[in-house]
């Protein structure tokens, strides 16, 4: 673009992002000033000569042009990680529509807050020999967190103290009896140190299989001949796949090159970290939510000083400014975390490739189940597609059995359980082996209904029914809101106002009736509100404190459980039914997780998949574990009704706090676009659908409403969006705002 004005961030800091200041650009720098430039201006009365970044190039004065100041010059052969983190800034406003302000706060590192004053680290006192003979001493005496902790510190002499609080689910009271023993102590640094000393970083590495070698030596040669790419590596969970992740960071290591490596926090073990860490020692750092935002701005200032080599996080983990980036490694892409909820709406697969576009560096995704996007692309040749098919730590595959639950109910089985499940759960009850029970819907999902005149007691502020909790609570899972049971049904009177549960409370309920002796364990969003109580819950179901895990989504991810024999999918159409077009990828991909937590360890696993579909596609080809049947069944349908990867969707989102306003806005601004399109759109196969209410009409007294532009040519998307935000700019909104996500994870 060649803009009139440049607005320009003389101190780039993340608070200070908001301030921009206008400046003219002179003729003579006409077209040389582009997003991310840096240039010098003169800033204040005194007109002192400052250094500053453009954050944006544009036609639209906003202030009195004549007051305008000019910029100096363009500072020569400044390219830091500002300009870099500016240009990406740029990008994603306009791949995906925000504010320029919005995206560069997503991009640059948030500023120090709070210095970081104190780094606890739990250090080995005695001998290896002593905390073996008392490591075995706890085990016998079954002090399991004891024990847990001991067989640690024989692996690393050092651990952070918050690790061992917080991921080891280690209590301090446990810790100063350690030290009190004079086995360990803890040390308190006053400056930030590396959170593992590791006793011998080779010990972790693995002698490559030959298709691991064949993965990793294509991916460096590639990387040398400046031949990148992005490449997608499917494999089963326990193929290999993180030790060619190590493998390749090792190799950018020794070409002085970082790697970004990202994986769900949901799956950032303790497992996954420690080997990490034994890999790679110091040079390696963890982003995750639990550090504060003063420690997230050191692990950005260590990168930028080059003193790590290696950064493991979440999405955001991506906005590490290391000077020079050799690869992006992305674990488990498919999961929808990747994607941003707020705006901008990024996706982290799109986004990461973008970043080792400017870097000239390699992206390595990797998933059992990729998403559709990711293998589509490969089978367009656009991403080289690697496949490891065998499970390295042995273990077969388990058994599958689809009982269909329509069948249950017409031989007379009104319980949760099928007589399949009942019987096989009595078998490993017996056996003294662990079961796992899924149920593939959030939290407690038991809504109100009056049996006499049909009412569902709603969410007075949202457009969603409320939750019975224990107790008889009724709560909205949107917003919060609370309110006690109600007796009487607030429209007809009729008493018989009754709860409909089919939550994994309920199931928690059902498990402990037909199974009185058996212990269990539930873990959902109500049991993991509190920090770390996912990890408390789930070291508990692997130290063998429970016989039954229930839970949703969450039990299905990260930890590997050797002892579980049994996994029961109790109502494997609930995801089906989403009003949602990735609703048959959640779901194979949900299954397929699900059946692959059986049968880790030595003994073989069995799996049982209840439904009332026992014939859907994603029910079937999760049932044979195949991926690639699955695929070309889901790719049909996409290709059928143009959803992505076939084509792309823009959702456009409109919140209002008055209705009728919000409906009004949602018709004017997509009659705008259908007539702008009118002659063009078969020309292009662009179409415009809707406005209609949203899936969720209203949430905390916001009146939603959407409308959806599907063309196969992203370019065309992101104009109308751009025609859009010209148009809502005029309009000057106050009580109405306008969102767009690209190729929406969820409905809105
Ligand atoms: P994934 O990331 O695909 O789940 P991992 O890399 O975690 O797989 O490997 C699964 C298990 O197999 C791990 O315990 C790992 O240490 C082991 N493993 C991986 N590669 C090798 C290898 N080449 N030789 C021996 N063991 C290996
Ligand atoms: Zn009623
Ligand atoms: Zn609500």
């Amino acid at each position: 673009m060649e803009g009139k004005y440049a607005n320009i961030i003389v101190d780039i800091s993340h608070e200070k992002v908001d301030r921009p200041f206008q400046y003219k650009i002179p003729e003579r720098l006409k077209g040389k000033i582009e997003p991310g430039t840096c240039v010098q201006v003169p800033f204040g009365v005194g007109n002192k000569p400052l250094k500053g970044y453009v954050i944006e190039v544009t036609d639209n004065a906003e202030y009195d042009t004549n007051k305008l100041k000019e910029i100096n010059k363009i500072e020569e052969g400044v390219v830091g990680a500002e300009a870099n983190a500016i240009k990406l800034a740029w990008w994603m406003k306009t791949t995906y529509g925000s504010t320029m302000i919005q995206s560069l706060k997503t991009v640059l590192p948030v500023k120090k807050e709070i210095r970081q004053l104190e780094k606890r680290t739990l250090k080995r006192l005695a001998d290896r020999e002593v905390i073996l003979f008392e490591k075995n001493e706890a085990v016998r005496k079954k002090q399991v967190a004891k024990a847990r902790v001991l067989s640690e510190l024989l692996e690393a002499e050092e651990l952070p103290y918050e690790l061992v609080t917080g991921k080891l689910n280690i209590s301090s009271s446990t810790i100063q009896s350690l030290e009190r023993q004079g086995l360990v102590k803890v040390e308190r640094q006053s400056f930030y140190r590396n959170p593992v000393k590791a006793v011998d970083t080779q010990e972790e590495k693995k002698m490559l299989s030959r298709k691991q070698q064949e993965i990793t030596d294509a991916v460096l040669s590639d990387y040398d001949n400046k031949n990148t790419g992005t490449y997608l590596l499917h494999g089963i969970t326990g193929s290999g796949k993180t030790e060619v992740y190590m493998e390749m960071i090792e190799g950018m290591m020794q070409r002085k090159k970082a790697s970004i490596v990202l994986i769900p926090e949901i799956a950032l073990t303790y497992q996954t970290l420690m080997r990490f860490y034994r890999r790679f020692g110091d040079r390696v750092s963890v982003m995750n939510s639990t550090l504060s935002n003063g420690e997230k701005f050191d692990q950005f200032e260590r990168a930028k000083k080059g003193e790590i080599d290696v950064i493991i996080g979440p999405r955001s983990a991506l906005f590490t400014p290391f000077k020079e980036i050799g690869l992006i490694i992305i674990d488990e892409e498919h999961e929808n975390s990747y994607k941003s909820e707020t705006m901008p709406k990024y996706h982290a697969r799109e986004t990461a490739v973008e970043i080792a576009r400017m870097h000239g560096a390699s992206v390595v995704l990797g998933s059992a189940t990729p998403s559709l996007e990711a293998y589509y692309r490969a089978k367009q040749g656009e991403y080289k597609l690697f496949t490891l098919k065998e499970r390295l730590t042995g273990g077969t595959l388990p058994a599958v059995y689809t009982v269909d639950l329509r069948e249950e109910l017409k031989q007379g089985n009104r319980s949760i359980f099928s007589v399949k499940l009942k019987e096989l759960m009595e078998d490993r009850l017996a056996k003294k082996q662990q079961i796992m029970l899924f149920l593939n819907r959030r939290g407690y999902a038991g809504f109100v209904s009056c049996r006499a005149c049909g009412l569902v007691l709603k969410c007075p502020h949202c457009d969603v029914s409320l939750s019975e909790h224990w107790g008889g609570k009724l709560v909205c899972h949107y917003c919060g809101y609370e309110q006690s049971a109600v007796t009487k049904c607030p429209d007809c009177g009729s008493k018989y106002i009754l709860g409909f549960k089919a939550g994994t409370e309920q199931v928690e309920e059902q498990v402990r009736k037909v199974f009185p002796d058996a212990k269990v364990l539930r873990m959902d969003a109500d049991t993991t509100k509190k920090k770390e109580s996912y990890e408390r819950i789930l070291s508990a179901f692997a130290n063998k404190e429970a016989d039954i895990l229930v839970g949703t989504q969450m039990i299905v991810k990260g930890h590997d459980f050797p002892n579980v024999t049994l996994v029961g999918i109790l109502a494997a159409d609930l995801s089906l039914s989403a009003n949602d077009y990735r609703a048959g990828e959640r779901t194979f991909q949900l299954l397929t997780q699900a059946a692959g937590r059986a049968g880790r360890g030595e003994q073989p696993g069995e799996v049982v998949i209840q439904t009332y579909q026992p014939e859907h596609y994603s029910i079937v080809h999760a049932s044979e574990q195949n991926y690639e049947a699955f695929y070309e069944a889901e790719m049909c349908y996409r290709d059928l009704l143009s959803y992505p990867p076939a084509a792309h969707l823009m959702a456009v989102q409109i919140m209002a706090k008055d209705e009728k306003k919000g409906e009004r806005l949602a018709e004017h601004l997509s009659k705008k676009m259908k007539e702008e399109y009118k002659t063009k759109a078969l020309e292009l196969r662009l179409s415009i659908i809707g406005p209609a209410k949203a899936g969720i009409g209203k949430i905390n007294d916001i009146y939603r409403y959407v409308f959806y532009v599907k063309c196969k040519n992203y370019v065309y998307l992101t104009e109308i969006k751009d025609k859009l935000e010209e148009e809502i700019f005029t309009l000057q909104l106050k009580n109405e705002m306008v969102q767009f996500d690209f190729d929406p994870m969820n409905t809105f």
